[in-house]
């Protein structure tokens, strides 16, 4: 068989198109073919300047096309075309189904390889300029998501966040109240600082309140992809939110001063 083709399975970053590594564009430039979520930017599918784009998946957090189907056209494509680019949202190794893609390559004796993006938490605490981790405050990360896949066993995702300093969940906005008493139910402190980041590297928005605010209370209307990020490294931004608990972060934030 003409199996000739290299499938890369290549992180898009948060958002913002400026955010891919060199090596991600480079292969974007040489690919014959690219697979993408939905949500990747224009301007970043735009960088694969010969390819033929198939938008694969739907929104970021929704369920996409069957990942089945995803497999077999990626081992199909990598028959046909030497440089077969998967692009996905942020970093491809968190919740983005890899292991699925990267073991179904593997099985039909395709050559794969992973390209790191960055991950929409860490473009998050870049947006709103607080570190994830904290001399003396956080020691610990955890990242995490409430969402269990159809046929798939419910998950215990609230203990991790008990247990870490810093905790960050991915898919979990639009069940944010239901999270929220939940891990109060677990013995997480109503008092807990939040903060809530949508649509991070672009024209994020970030809410700050409480645990019990947010049980309480739930969050406005988002229109993008959102996390729930919680811990004490919040704190000083929920006193500060007082005032204005929700703030829109300026898209250049890069060029802003800390
Ligand atoms: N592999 C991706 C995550 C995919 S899961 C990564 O590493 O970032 C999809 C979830 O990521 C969304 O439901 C949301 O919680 C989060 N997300 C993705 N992009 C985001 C962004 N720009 N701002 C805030 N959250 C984002």
């Amino acid at each position: 068989m003409n199996q000739t083709g290299t499938v890369y399975l290549v992180g898009a970053g948060p958002g913002a198109p400026d955010l891919i590594t060199l090596r991600a564009a480079r292969l974007l430039e040489a690919a014959d073919i690219v697979f993408h979520d939905a949500l990747v930017h224009p301007d970043t599918i735009a960088l694969a300047v010969r390819a033929e784009k198939v938008a694969v998946g739907k929104r970021y957090g929704q369920y996409s096309a069957a990942q089945h189907f995803i497999n077999k056209r990626l081992i199909d494509a990598a028959r046909k075309h030497a440089v077969v680019v998967r692009l996905k949202g942020g970093d491809p190794m968190l919740f983005g189904r890899a292991q699925e893609e990267i073991d179904a390559l593997a099985a039909a004796g395709i050559a794969c390889e992973v390209v790191p993006g960055i991950t929409a938490a860490l473009a998050a605490s870049a947006d709103t300029r607080i570190s994830l981790t904290r001399r003396g405050i956080s020691r610990s990360v955890a990242f995490a998501t409430p969402r269990v896949g159809r046929d798939e066993q419910p998950s215990d995702w609230a203990a991790s966040l008990l247990n870490a300093d810093t905790g960050v969940l991915y898919m979990a906005a639009h069940e944010a109240p239901s999270i929220a008493q939940q891990l109060i139910a677990r013995g997480k402190p109503g008092t807990t600082p939040v903060q809530i980041v949508e649509n991070a590297s672009l024209d994020g928005i970030r809410h700050v309140t409480t645990l019990a605010g947010l049980a309480r209370d739930g969050l406005p209307a988002l229109s993008g992809p959102a996390l729930l990020m919680l811990g004490e490294v919040y704190r000083e931004a929920l006193v500060a939110a007082t005032e204005s608990p929700e703030i829109e972060i300026p898209a250049a934030a890069a060029q802003q001063r800390c």
